[in-house]
């Protein structure tokens, strides 16, 4: 069996003014979310059982708009962002979301980025890309990351608890790549018994699109997908089984701050990655911080509370106090919840649900 590479715990150079979270760690990256609405059901997101017809989502006047999304962003590059991933809930169902790209674009104008365009990304489950790949693209995003649990119609089916076909995000992924995305992630959460007999169909899948594609183990986001450990295929035993069908040999990080152990096939044609946050937590270098659809920033993907930013931002916006106040926030910011989660057992905590947050 292979081993997992070991992460890169190298953190980025410290800048003066940069804030430092209490265990050292500067911030990266930004997961802004645009909506907590979604056209699928995932059972390990948004199950169907608890996420109905009479569902309360947000009402539209709670969501932060795209200028104060946008006036958020600027404040978080001036605290170290570099990445800004666009997500949700499912990103495509906010109407004119290619307008927040541009708004975003245009701030690669901020002398804090010395002139370097900010790296722009969005992740989606790819049910609406075929008609927005184009104009995503011309607005100015540089990565699109598709989530694609299988390639089975009927394990399609019950992942996404959606009756949309598979072939539809398939023809997505086409058309992205047809106007100009020539490099996608896939994005698979593998479940035990639902689709991990499907791992190599992706695997070989992807190596023919030239696509990355990566392994995410189920993790217990939130409250309302009833996870249980015993359904989650440990990074390893999906290393195991891509290695007996395709050699592949560990890789080190692209970027401090990578989420992913990385591996590239050894006839070259391209690599995998596996995101192991269950089994190898990588809270150690973790520079990811997270603006919820209705404005909070969370510090945490399993955090319980958020800042509250709508009134940094609403009715005046005030840019200086927004900076402060997220400064403060990521000085205090002392999380780690991946590693603590074996210690913390079976204690009850009211997490953030995934949609809401952004994943
Ligand atoms: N709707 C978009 C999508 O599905 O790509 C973006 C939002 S979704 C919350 C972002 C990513 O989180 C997806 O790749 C999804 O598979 C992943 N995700 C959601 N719940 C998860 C869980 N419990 N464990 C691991 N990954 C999860
Ligand atoms: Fe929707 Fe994405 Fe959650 Fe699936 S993972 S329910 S596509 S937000
Ligand atoms: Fe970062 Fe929290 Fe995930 Fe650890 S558990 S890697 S601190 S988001």
């Amino acid at each position: 069996m292979l081993p997992l590479m070991p992460r890169d715990a190298r953190l980025l150079p410290v800048f003066a003014g940069t804030p430092v979270d209490r265990r050292g760690r500067v911030l990266r990256d930004v997961r802004l979310s645009v909506t907590d609405r979604c056209n699928f059901r995932c059972g390990y997101c948004m199950p169907a059982e608890q996420f109905g017809q009479d569902f309360a989502f947000l009402p539209r006047a709670e969501l932060l708009t795209f200028d104060e999304i946008a006036l958020v962003a600027r404040a978080l590059i001036g605290l170290g962002a570099r990445t800004l991933r666009i997500t949700g809930g499912e990103p495509l169902v906010r109407r004119d979301v290619d307008q927040l790209v541009k708004l975003l674009r245009n701030l690669d104008a901020l002398p804090e980025l010395q002139g370097e365009p900010l790296d722009l990304a969005l992740t989606t489950n790819g049910s609406l890309l075929e008609s927005l790949a184009a104009p995503l693209h011309a607005a100015g995003l540089n990565r699109l990351t598709v989530s694609l649990d299988s390639l089975n119609p009927a394990t399609f089916a019950q992942m996404s608890g959606s009756a949309l076909p598979l072939s539809t995000v398939l023809a997505g992924i086409a058309a992205a790549r047809t106007v100009g995305f020539h490099h996608l992630k896939l994005n698979c959460v593998v479940r035990r018994g639902v689709n991990d007999a499907g791992v190599e169909a992706l695997v070989n899948y992807a190596r023919e699109g030239g696509h990355t594609i990566r392994f995410i183990e189920y993790m217990d986001v939130g409250t309302s997908n009833g996870w249980r450990l015993d359904e989650v295929v440990p990074a390893a035993e999906i290393v195991a089984r891509i290695s007996a069908r395709h050699p592949i040999e560990p890789i080190g990080p692209s970027r401090p701050g990578e989420v992913a152990a990385r591996y590239r096939f050894s006839d070259g044609a391209g690599e995998i990655g596996i995101i192991a946050s269950v089994t190898a937590p990588f809270c150690g270098d973790c520079t990811r911080a997270r603006v919820s659809a209705d404005g909070h920033l969370y510090t945490c993907l399993f955090a319980t509370d958020g800042l509250a930013l709508k009134p940094l931002v609403r009715p005046e916006p005030d840019l200086a106090r927004l900076s402060h106040a997220l400064r403060s926030r990521w000085e205090q910011r002392d999380d780690r919840y991946s590693e603590l989660r074996e210690a913390m057992g079976e204690q009850h905590l009211e997490k953030v649900e995934m949609f809401r947050v952004g994943g």
